[in-house]
């Protein structure tokens, strides 16, 4: 049986591998190898295509949707997914077997009864019981041998051509990192358990396990910015500031109060906050990275933060290592007249967060919603993995909802206590 799931693997794998180059549309990433299994079965409501699960070499999953020979045949099946795909910030990117940062990991195909693969993973769980079970079996010191050496032959036996056999090396690596992966589950999740329970629920998987909260601040430092510090000091929990340069030099005592306080991150949010209008701002890539390195340089007599986490002024973008997403409110040519300036700096060595779920204030800075509203909000992303990270969710706030004027302190407790009572816990930033 363990035989037969190897072949399985390795014949799926050099058919895939005769593909050198295609395109795919990214939706999901993580470091996790249950989350991207989580993202096909939960997340990906489209069912045409095959879902292609990727390995990129600072080892996240990533799980894509589709096959497609050029980028154009990528954008156009891009645009048609479902609104509730779209939301997760999908790009299409190039996979290229000799010259890429991704590697391919495993293939579902959209037939069930055709790819013997896609029923392999379907029973995930079970069979890599059984695959431990062999490896617990074998008496060979050195598995990685016993297995190349039981692959071997057998191909030895099948009709295959040279290149194929060229290529076995590089898929038998392959293997033997999907082997790891798989040791990884069950070291977490033992085989008993998890063989008695119900494949469906991704709490099964322990991935659900946390509710993780990013409170951030924007556009301080102002008056109101003192009732936010007290909270955090009082709460003694972890908030995200992030901070205008202009606001700085008009608020340094303020600033300096942040800075002193232990659960505050101070975090950079321009330095002009695109006084002159987002779009001529963000239309001049050299400006907008000349506006944010100055108040980096400001923030850095301080504050020691390799990270230099950035919110843009206006914008729900994300630059990270693992997500890249533009601002869903903007047109695809607005968008389009802005990444120059996004990915300058970002190339910069710049965090870039945006956010999940916002509080809103109306125009004279009065917070919207109830903090009840607000944590329904936010209940209701993570139950439903809306948000850009699994688990963890980004809360857009501003100082100014939180003056005296609007019982600013008394309101931000109540969200912090709901929350509290609602299992979250809290984090910086610097810990997305
Ligand atoms: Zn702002």
């Amino acid at each position: 049986m363990f035989k037969y799931i190897l072949f399985i693997i390795l014949f799926a794998f050099i058919k895939l591998f005769a593909d050198n180059n295609f395109y795919t549309i990214s939706i999901c990433s993580d470091e996790k190898y249950e989350s991207s299994l989580y993202c096909k079965d939960n997340i990906i409501k489209e069912t045409e295509l095959d879902i292609i699960i990727t390995k990129s070499k600072d080892t996240l999953y990533r799980t894509n949707y589709g096959k497609f020979g050029t980028k154009k045949e990528a954008y156009l099946q891009m645009k048609k997914l479902s609104r509730s795909t779209k939301q997760f910030g999908v790009f299409v990117v190039n996979i290229d077997k000799n010259n890429t940062e991704f590697e391919l990991f495993e293939v579902h195909k959209k037939s069930n009864n055709l790819n013997k693969i896609s029923s392999y993973n379907d029973n995930s769980i079970i069979d890599l019981n059984l695959i431990k079970k062999n490896m617990e079996n074998s008496e060979k010191s050195d598995k990685s041998e016993f297995y190349k050496e039981k692959v071997i032959k057998k191909l030895e036996k099948e009709d295959i051509t040279e290149n194929d056999k060229v290529d076995f090396e590089t898929e038998f690596k392959k293997i033997v990192e999907f082997e790891n992966v798989v040791k990884k589950v069950l070291l977490e999740h033992p085989a008993k358990d998890v063989k008695s329970e119900n494949s469906e629920s991704k709490r099964d998987l322990g991935v659900e396990t946390k509710k993780i909260a990013y409170l951030t601040f924007d556009d301080g430092p102002i008056g109101a910015t003192k009732n936010i510090l007290n909270v955090f000091e009082e709460e003694n929990i972890p908030a995200t500031l992030f901070f205008i340069g202009y606001q700085i030099k008009n608020n340094p005592i303020i600033y300096e109060d942040a800075l002193n306080s232990k659960n505050i991150t101070v975090a950079n949010h321009t330095y002009s906050h695109a006084s002159g209008g987002y779009q001529r701002f963000y239309s001049n890539s050299d400006g907008v990275l000349a506006d944010i390195d100055k108040n980096q340089r400001l923030l850095d007599k301080y504050i020691d933060n390799s990270l230099k986490p950035l919110r843009f002024a206006g914008r729900n973008v994300f630059r990270l290592k693992d997500i890249k997403t533009n601002d869903v409110a903007l047109s695809k040519e607005h968008t389009q007249n802005e990444l120059l300036s996004y990915d300058k700096v970002h190339n910069s060595g710049y965090s870039i967060y945006g956010w999940d779920v916002e509080w809103e204030f109306d125009e004279n800075g009065k917070p919207v919603q109830s903090p009840e509203q607000v944590l329904q909000y936010m209940e209701t992303s993570y139950k439903n993995s809306k948000t850009k990270k699994m688990n963890k969710v980004i809360l857009l706030t501003h100082d100014i909802m939180f003056s005296n004027h609007y019982n600013g302190k008394a309101n931000l407790k109540k969200l912090i206590k709901l929350l509290k009572e609602n299992n979250w816990s809290f984090e910086s930033i610097n810990h997305y």
